[in-house]
């Protein structure tokens, strides 16, 4: 294991901000730390920059612990959202700052700059100082920075938080192949599910300090363990009281119960389409709304408004009309902490 993170805590005065949170990253992954705002991801990732000391917890990187050793020591890189660049200075002094803090001889330095502006995209922008610079470069140009000490692990916050969407999608895949590419251990910080499912190897859910689950972006949205997990990943509609729907309500007991159900697990229709009547339910189409590749359906079933999803080159139902609904698989449980039952 890469980093080892065991028993990690921390307290800001009274207020429980991490609260024992232990991990491992193999070598090489890029891991999307994901969860709500205050949810204790920054304060995680400082903690293992070596920016904030934790109240209890070890951490180890490569079979080493670190716990008393000053950030510069860690062997970490940072690209924090605000972690400007250095105005006065040119694109390449940037990235040769940390190589020449080190005292790297000049023809090293030289060399490595070069294969950095190569393979940030930066060729010809050398010369250029930050406000010669878009925002998309800039933040190119801190990767670089951040990658030209060979760093470990490389620690990045929000990275893209100020780009605006367009530039932001390019980033993604570009950090992504930048991370192959290079090889290195990297942590990054967002509360942009998208943008965790698409770039990290695993994710891990952070919310009100515990780490909720840790997974590939598959196994989390497949295997939620916990319903803040689940409501949290995907698109899902909540019931609040499932308790009388036929098909997937039925806790077994009677007792009243909360479903998730997530849009392709709703399979709707005209009555006569489903063969089987027992499990399906009726219900009424409310608002139909074409997104280009699929059709999305508001529907209501019992009182209960569902959403779903249907790919067809023309939506045949219209609103108000009557339907047969098909649950094939519905999340139940009481609080956020744990399942009841899962149906289907
Ligand atoms: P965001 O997505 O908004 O950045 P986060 O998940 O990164 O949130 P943290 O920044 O780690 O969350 O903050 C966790 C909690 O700890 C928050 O409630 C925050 O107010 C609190 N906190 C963080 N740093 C300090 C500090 N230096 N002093 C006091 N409280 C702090």
């Amino acid at each position: 294991m890469h980093v080892e993170v065991r028993g990690l805590n921390k307290h800001f005065g009274d207020f429980h901000a991490v609260k024992d949170v232990s991990f491992g990253i193999e070598k090489g992954h890029l891991i999307g730390l994901l969860g709500p705002s205050g949810g204790g991801k920054t304060s995680i990732l400082r903690m293992l920059a070596g920016l904030e000391s934790p109240d209890a917890g070890e951490i180890v990187f490569h079979g080493r612990k670190v716990n008393d050793l000053p950030p510069q020591e860690r062997g970490i890189g940072f690209v924090f959202q605000n972690y400007a660049l250095f105005k006065h200075m040119t694109v390449y002094e940037n990235i040769a700052f940390g190589l020449r803090v080190k005292k790297a001889n000049k023809h090293v330095i030289r060399e490595r700059v070069m294969e950095l502006v190569e393979l940030t995209g930066l060729k010809g922008f050398e010369k250029r100082y930050p406000h010669q610079l878009s925002g998309g470069q800039r933040q190119r140009v801190a990767f670089a920075r951040a990658l030209a000490p060979e760093p470990q692990l490389l620690l990045l916050d929000e990275p893209f938080a100020a780009i605006d969407a367009k530039i932001r999608q390019e980033l993604r895949s570009w950090l992504r192949e930048l991370i192959e590419r290079v090889g290195i251990t990297s942590i990054f910080v967002t509360h942009d599910q998208d943008e965790a499912i698409e770039v990290a190897d695993e994710i891990m859910i952070i919310n009100q300090g515990r780490l909720e689950q840790k997974g590939t972006p598959w196994d989390i949205y497949k295997e939620p363990k916990t319903p803040f997990v689940a409501t949290f990943i995907g698109e899902s509609t909540l019931i609040e009281d499932a308790s009388e729907l036929k098909g997937f309500g039925g806790t077994g007991s009677g007792a009243p119960a909360k479903a998730l159900i997530r849009p392709e697990y709703i399979e709707v229709g005209e009555p006569h389409e489903f063969r089987v009547i027992s499990a399906t339910e009726r219900g009424v189409v409310k608002h139909l709304h074409f997104r280009g590749s699929e059709w999305l359906l508001e529907i209501e079933v019992k009182g209960h408004k569902l959403v779903t999803y249907r790919s067809l080159e023309k939506e045949t139902l219209h609103p108000g009309q009557e339907i047969s609904v098909l649950v094939h698989r519905a999340y139940m449980f009481n609080d956020e902490k744990s399942w009841i039952q899962e149906n289907g």
